[in-house]
């Protein structure tokens, strides 16, 4: 399944410049195609009794899911704490995908919403929820519409009434508001800053009250994993790795778009084998193993698995894997620099480290010779004290050209 083609921003600017291009809508699979196929038999046998809690939680940590919107939390195990919490129980459902570069939950829900779906019901009625909430991208109006049309199916089928009600807030464009606990609070209607942890969400989260996180991507795999059962999915990985995920690939590839490839897969064999290799006339130099926040790395470090934990010695992550691929002809310090005028621009503004620290990245990072020495203790000072991932993350590229790309410094 390694060629789903997706138009994102990437696609269209290699189309721009006179790449190749596939634009197409994707059909959403519908209610009764879905249930035809076998959709909604895992929640009703939960709703029936047939299957437990217990049998449930086990799958999901058996087949080792974690939190795909990036932190990797063992998603089993988050459920687990979440059930045995004093009511009432939140479920709130992180459709923000706003870190650059990803798509993938943007792909689950324009294709087969039901199966997010049924993943997130699953999860309300798993942790018995009183109320579950989807925070969605407002830059994505289709998959508005689609939703809500999913869920007034749902409902009339009756697992509304038969779990809890399902309500779909739309964000308004900060990036910070993807961060966990700065949803939550828009979610509630104030500005998306994100809270001191802990207490963690589990525990105190939405109005102040036992909340499950997940993401899209992780929900999406849920049905899955329980009917084929958890050895499928964690007999699928690669390179020492363990299950499936969903890479957003962009830049300099033939063929960006969603790949389903096996965790731990290189940036090397994403690009021949799901990719169709570099673009006609680029070669490979550099790879964003995590979107915007994840650092930059050198070609020649093409060979690490790419999973949770393993780009952590070379000052990486992976993230939600947006992978973006640049190549001889990007300039490596102008990606580093643009990078920081993002965070600079999405900082919530609520701690200095970040607030002022990013806004005097950008100043020194415009300058032609960059300051090694005050650039490094202005990246130490925000990792140890800003409050979120935003500001802990922000200096990751440029901390990465100087250790991986000097020869780009001299120019
Ligand atoms: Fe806000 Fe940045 Fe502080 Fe996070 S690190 S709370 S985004 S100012």
């Amino acid at each position: 399944q390694g060629h789903m083609h997706h138009a994102t921003l990437s696609s269209l600017a290699i189309a721009a410049a006179g790449g190749p291009m596939e634009l197409h809508e994707p059909t959403p699979v519908d209610y009764e195609t879905y249930v035809a196929h076998g959709g909604y038999t895992v929640l009703q046998e939960l709703l029936d009794g047939r299957r437990t809690f217990d049998s449930i939680v086990g799958a999901l940590s058996d087949a080792n899911l974690r939190g795909l919107g990036g932190a990797g939390f063992p998603a089993g195990k988050k459920w687990g704490i979440v059930r045995q919490q004093p009511h009432p129980h939140y479920v709130a459902i992180n459709a923000d995908e706003g870190e650059p570069g990803t798509f993938k939950d943007r792909w689950c829900m324009e294709r087969d919403p039901h199966r997010f779906l049924e993943g997130a019901l699953i999860a309300s009625a798993a942790v018995q929820a009183d109320a579950c909430y989807i925070y969605l991208r407002d830059e994505y109006p289709k998959v508005n519409r689609l939703l809500q049309e999913a869920l007034d199916r749902v409902a009339r089928a009756g697992y509304i009434d038969r779990i809890c009600p399902v309500y779909l807030r739309r964000g308004a464009g900060a990036y910070i508001c993807g961060e966990e606990s700065a949803m939550l609070e828009s979610i509630e209607g104030k500005r998306g800053l994100p809270r001191h942890k802990p207490p963690f969400a589990a525990e105190v989260g939405l109005f102040g009250q036992p909340t499950l996180t997940n993401n899209v991507e992780t929900l999406y795999w849920v049905r899955d994993i329980i009917q084929h059962g958890p050895q499928w999915f964690a007999g699928k990985g690669r390179n020492g790795r363990s299950g499936l995920r969903l890479f957003s690939v962009s830049g300099r590839v033939k063929e960006p778009g969603v790949k389903h490839a096996p965790a731990g897969i290189t940036v090397r064999e994403l690009i021949d084998e799901y990719c169709g290799g570099m673009a006609e006339g680029h070669s490979f130099k550099a790879y964003l193993p995590g979107g915007a926040s994840g650092g930059i790395l050198p070609a020649s470090k093409s060979d690490i698995p790419l999973d949770f934990g393993s780009l952590d010695e070379y000052g990486c992550f992976i993230g939600s894997a947006a992978i973006v691929i640049l190549s001889d002809q990007d300039d490596i310090k102008a990606a580093a620099r643009n990078l920081m005028r993002f965070f600079k621009a999405e900082s919530c503004g609520q701690c200095t480290p970040c607030r002022n620290g990013t806004e005097k990245a950008v100043k020194l990072l415009e300058r032609d010779r960059w300051d090694q020495e005050l650039l490094a203790d202005l990246s130490q000072v925000m990792r140890d004290a800003s409050i979120c991932g935003l500001g802990q993350a922000a200096p990751n590229p440029i901390d990465c050209v100087f250790k991986y790309f000097p020869e780009d410094l001299e120019t």
